[in-house]
C-alpha cells in the first residue's frame, strides 16, 4: 500500500543492508521510521527537509521510501552554526518523546516548523528556544501550573512550575523569575503553536526565560542533549 504524508526529516540514521534509516516527524502518524535505498535511484534529502513523502507500507508495517517532494529545506538554519545546533537540540527533544508513544508526537510538528522557520529568519534564538522548550513540555503533558503560593514571590518551582515566595521556596528546587518571564510563559501556554512565538521581551528577560524553560525540561526528562551543549559553547562562547 502506498501512502503520502507531510513531514520533516529529523534524523538520517545508519545504513543497514544498503538502506538508510530515516526518522520523520509527521502530523498524522507522529514519528515514523522509514527505510530508504541508499544505492541507485537517489532521492535528495537532508536533516530538516520538509515536504511530502511517498511511502510504501509493507505487509509487516514497515515504511519504504518511494519518493520525496521538497517543500522547505530550511537552508537558513545552516547559515549560523549556533542555529544549526539549536535546531539539532529541538530534533533531539522530539526524538526523545518518539521513544515513548510516537504517534502523539505529531502534535509537535507545527511548533517545530514555526520554530525552525523563525530561527532561519534570524529571530532571537533565546526566545525561540524558550517557546519551543516550554510549549513542547506542555503538549507532551508536563504543564507548569504558574500558580502562586499565598504570598508574593519570585521563585519558579521546577517540580510543578508554581511560583513561590522566599519561605515556600526554601525546601524546593527553584530558580528566580521575573514578572516579565511569568507573563511570557503564560503567553506560551495560552496560545497555539502558530502564535506561541509572537511576543517580544528584552534580551535579559530572554536569557532568564531560556534558563527557566530549559531547567524545567531537563528536570522532568531523563534526557541529555549533545547539541544543546554545543549550542552553549558557541552561543555563550
Ligand atoms: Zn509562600
Amino acid at each position: 500500500m502506498t501512502r503520502k504524508v507531510k513531514g520533516i526529516l529529523l534524523r538520517v540514521g545508519p545504513t543497514i543492508h544498503e538502506e538508510k534509516v530515516l526518522t520523520i516527524l509527521t502530523e498524522q502518524m507522529g514519528c515514523i521510521t522509514v527505510f530508504a535505498k541508499s544505492g541507485r535511484k537517489k532521492t535528495q534529502y537532508d536533516q530538516f527537509y520538509y515536504g511530502e513523502w511517498v511511502l510504501y507500507e509493507t505487509g509487516g508495517g514497515n515504511f519504504l521510501l518511494n519518493s520525496f517532494s521538497l517543500e522547505e529545506p530550511f537552508h537558513g538554519l545552516k547559515e549560523r552554526m549556533e542555529d544549526t545546533f539549536l535546531a539539532g537540540y529541538f530534533a533531539q527533544i522530539v526524538l526523545h518523546f518518539c521513544k515513548g508513544e510516537p504517534r502523539e508526537t505529531g502534535i509537535l510538528l507545527p511548533l517545530l516548523l514555526n520554530g525552525l522557520y523563525l530561527l532561519g529568519k534570524g529571530r532571537a534564538s533565546l526566545l525561540v528556544k524558550g517557546v519551543f522548550e516550554l510549549k513542547t513540555m506542555q503538549l507532551m503533558g508536563y504543564c507548569p501550573s504558574l500558580a502562586p503560593c499565598a504570598h508574593p514571590g519570585g521563585h519558579f518551582a521546577l517540580e510543578d512550575g508554581s511560583i513561590l515566595c522566599d519561605a515556600c521556596a526554601l525546601p524546593r528546587k527553584t530558580l528566580p523569575l521575573s514578572a516579565t518571564t511569568v507573563a511570557a510563559m503564560a503567553h506560551i501556554l495560552n496560545h497555539p503553536a502558530a502564535k506561541a512565538y509572537s511576543f517580544s521581551i528584552p534580551h535579559e528577560e530572554q536569557v532568564l526565560l531560556s534558563k527557566l524553560t530549559e531547567a524545567f525540561l531537563l528536570y522532568h526528562l531523563d534526557f541529555k542533549s549533545s547539541a544543546l551543549e554545543m549550542w552553549k559553547t558557541i552561543y555563550e562562547g
